[in-house]
């Protein structure tokens, strides 16, 4: 068979799950197999240059370097917080950039990734909203970010990846890029890939009913739900998509996706905003919302960020809030901020980055790295 033409665009191979990497191949006259092989030395060893792929055939990797590539985005810029926290600021074919956010923990290393530049669902609390949408990450930026978080640690003592878990909870909604989102979530899972288990995978989001069914039917990964009001009236102010799929419809679909999936339980975010939604009224309505249910509530006290008109509430507000949930029998637990001094926490994502001057420093960079 003869190669594809050598002027088309090289196919980007990250980001392809592993039957369109089978497919990919068979174009090349190859089997199934060297696939596999592929997805080895791509997700299992972070390996991105063909000729480096030793136990492939010559020839095979010699078409390879005519129509394929691994690409990844650009790291724009690195920062680490005095926690530990680090965050990358990345780019790719666009000129607006994206971030990626590591959290080390005793016991794992969360990776916080992008789903879509910008986000279009206009939470009033959120800075990465205050950009407006931009478009939607590729499969392969989704997966990326990964790849490149991994090559950036490196291995811990005993040999081990440091990213053990992956949340989508940074900037965007992930369920409005269904269609990349889910191949990337396949290849975060698939013990070919990067071979996470379903429990340490999260995907996070602000409610879009009908694309949750769908998720059920698609991939298996633990659910997040961003709630943050008890009562529709004030989550039509907070959450505005609400106003389209109200609380109770919310939570059909969200008890729909753990029986679908034999899940544990849906997490609940809840934003603590001072003198918003932190009253013990406001914890007495989500027990009657959640009690008895697979639910757990996440409370994230509020990350502030340049122009917004919230505040966080205080942390005995919090606690309090906590022991009336846990007393009435909902489990509750406090979201630790990590990485706030470097704009890295939740809700931060782009705040800076959104501003103009810092953009255009971005570019320049950039353009430094390039060139
Ligand atoms: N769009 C998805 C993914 C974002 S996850 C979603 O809405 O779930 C990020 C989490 O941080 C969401 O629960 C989001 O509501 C929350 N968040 C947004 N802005 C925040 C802020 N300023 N402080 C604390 N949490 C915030």
């Amino acid at each position: 068979m003869e190669t594809p033409v050598a002027s088309a665009a090289p196919t980007n191979l990250l980001g392809l799950p592993r039957p369109e990497l089978e497919a990919f191949v068979a174009t090349l006259g190859s089997k199934p197999f060297r696939a596999r092989q592929l997805m080895g030395w791509i997700y299992k060893r972070g390996e991105g240059r063909f000729d480096a792929m030793s136990d492939l055939a010559r020839d095979f990797r010699a078409q390879l370097a005519q129509v394929a590539e691994v690409r990844t985005p650009e790291i724009v810029r690195e920062m680490q917080s005095a926690d530990g926290t680090r965050k990358w600021l990345l780019r790719a074919e666009s000129s607006q950039a994206f971030e990626t956010v590591f959290i080390p923990e005793t016991d794992r290393g969360t990776l916080c990734i992008s789903s879509q530049v910008g986000c279009a669902l206009d939470c009033a609390f959120c800075s990465t909203a205050q950009q407006g949408f931009n478009r939607n990450l590729t499969a392969a930026e989704i997966v990326g970010q990964v790849w490149l978080a991994n090559r950036e640690l490196g291995l811990d003592a005993q040999g081990h990846r440091r990213v053990t878990n992956v949340v989508l909870m940074g900037m965007g909604e992930p369920l409005a890029n269904f269609r990349n989102v889910v191949p990337a979530i396949r290849i975060l899972l698939d013990d070919l890939g990067f071979d996470i288990s379903r429990r340490r995978v999260t995907l996070s989001t602000s409610g879009l009913v009908p694309q949750i069914y769908k998720l059920a039917e698609e991939v298996n990964c633990a659910l997040a739900v961003s709630l943050h009001a008890p009562h529709d009236a004030l989550r039509d102010q907070l959450v505005p998509i609400n106003r389209k799929h109200p609380i109770a419809e919310l939570l059909e679909a969200c008890w729909h996706y753990i029986d679908e999936q034999n899940g544990r339980s849906v997490t609940f975010e809840y934003v603590m905003l001072d003198g918003v939604n932190d009253q013990l009224e406001h914890a007495r309505e989500l027990v009657r919302l959640l009690k008895g249910r697979p639910a757990k509530l996440n409370l994230i006290p509020f990350n502030p960020f340049p122009g917004t008109r919230f505040r966080r509430s205080p942390m005995p507000v919090i606690t309090r809030f906590r022991d009336e949930l846990v007393q009435r029998g909902v489990l509750a637990t406090i979201r630790r901020t990590r990485g706030d001094d470097i704009d890295a926490a939740c809700g931060q994502l782009a705040g800076k980055v959104n501003d103009r001057t810092r953009v255009r420093l971005g570019d320049k960079l950039a353009g430094a790295m390039a060139s």
